[in-house]
């Protein structure tokens, strides 16, 4: 049960556990809301250090650091799922945690969380924990191929994964990935990836933001499309999973559930993460109050506005130095709404910022549309995101 918690008062302290690019732009939202924010962090340096408070520089299972942290904070929330829950047990016993350490101890373990959000009634895709040879064969035999074996733990950005396409490779796959155990997953024919961010707060109130439509390159989120351009059932549907999951986990603060749109027009659910999400950075410019105003409003108690989109927007990932070689052009381009998370060094795969790029409420244009409004920045996109369109379900 969700209980009703006093609100946290002007100039209070949020503490966040991880200095990245999420607590960086979580601290500027607090800051707006009149919050102090306090990171722990091993990097005095790094994307939220440079916005917040104070840090605590210190190892996340480091329990002198942990308890120094909790103490000088009055609610600590996280901005990233490498904490164990065990660290998040013993932050609580000093001040609230939110999310709970039980939702992380369950997001961040594929088989605990899919049995979660099985039990729940969630649609998935096909699934088959494998522990030893006998049960990936097990999993084969149920699931045929292709599949996907993952790792079930720290998995991201497709790292921790690999495609079996016959039996042949099975073996090789499972011994390839580690720590076991893994978990196997028929490969699903999706139309799109979808995702929802949804919120709730110390009051049970749950808040979805516009269901996106997410397009990936080498296994990096690439653009976000908001909204997705799939029928409006889905889209609601989507927003109905998400308030369903963040209910079952007594969710406080915000959450990203991801999902395939599959062909037949069925949705299932991916993985959840616990925190602000990548695929909600549209929010920022494309709503009054972003995922990281929601996020910091559930964290400290306040009550959460509506999630309304007042603009239509395509979000455009900065990753690595290939993208910032075009910032000259960005900041050229009136249309380019930048978003930077200072990191010192542009390396191959990391997410260096953002840019959002806005249309009219409803005018979300097609492929060639959003290509032409990315200028220099579409040089990735080779084959437009257009599966919104190709879907064999109703249009109404
Ligand atoms: P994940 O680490 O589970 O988020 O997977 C990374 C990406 O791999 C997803 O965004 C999908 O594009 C793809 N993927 C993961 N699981 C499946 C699946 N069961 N079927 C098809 N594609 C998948």
């Amino acid at each position: 049960m969700t209980h009703t918690h006093a609100a946290l008062a002007p100039n209070a302290v949020i503490g966040i556990v991880g200095g990245g690019q999420l607590g960086r732009m979580s601290a500027v939202a607090a800051s707006r809301l009149g919050y102090k924010t306090h990171i722990l962090t091993q990097d005095a340096h790094g994307p939220a250090a440079q916005v917040c408070s104070a840090i605590t520089l210190g190892a996340y299972d480091d329990p002198a650091a942990l308890d120094a942290f909790a103490k000088a904070v009055d609610v600590v929330t996280f901005e990233f799922e490498n904490i164990s829950a065990d660290a998040l047990d013993r932050l609580s016993r000093h001040c609230p945690v939110r999310p709970s350490g039980n939702i992380l101890r369950i997001s961040q373990d594929r088989l605990a969380e899919k049995t979660f959000l099985a039990e729940a009634g969630v649609p998935l895709a096909p699934w088959h924990a494998v522990t030893d040879h006998a049960s990936l064969h097990a999993a084969a035999d149920r699931l045929g191929f292709p599949l996907i074996l993952k790792t079930t733990r720290n998995g991201y950005d497709g790292k921790g994964q690999r495609r079996v396409q016959s039996a042949a490779e099975l073996d090789e796959a499972f011994a390839a990935l580690a720590p076991h155990p893994l978990v196997a997953e028929g490969m699903v024919d999706f139309a799109c990836e979808l995702s929802v961010m949804v919120a709730r707060g110390t009051d049970g109130t749950t808040r979805c933001f516009d269901t996106v439509l997410n397009h990936h390159w080498h296994g990096i989120l690439d653009l976000t499309l908001a909204p997705a351009p799939v029928p409006e059932s889905v889209a609601a549907e989507a927003g109905r999973l998400a308030a369903l999951i963040a209910e079952r986990f007594d969710l406080v603060g915000i959450m990203g559930v991801e999902m395939f749109l599959v062909r037949d027009g069925s949705l299932m659910v991916n993985e959840v993460a616990p925190r602000p999400h990548n695929s909600g950075h549209w929010t920022m410019d494309a709503c009054a109050q972003d995922q990281f105003d929601m996020h910091i409003r559930a964290v400290a108690g306040l009550p959460l506005p509506h999630a309304t989109r007042h603009s239509d927007a395509v979000m455009k990932n900065l990753v690595g130095p290939e993208d910032m070689a075009l910032w000259p052009a960005i900041l050229a381009n009136p249309g380019h709404i930048p978003h930077l998370y200072g990191k010192k060094e542009a390396r191959e795969g990391r997410k260096m910022g953002h840019v959002n790029i806005l249309f009219p409420y409803g005018a979300l244009p097609g492929d060639w549309g959003i290509q032409a409004a990315l200028g220099p920045l579409a040089t990735k996109c080779a084959s437009p995101p257009t599966c919104g369109r190709r879907l064999n379900t109703p249009t109404a």
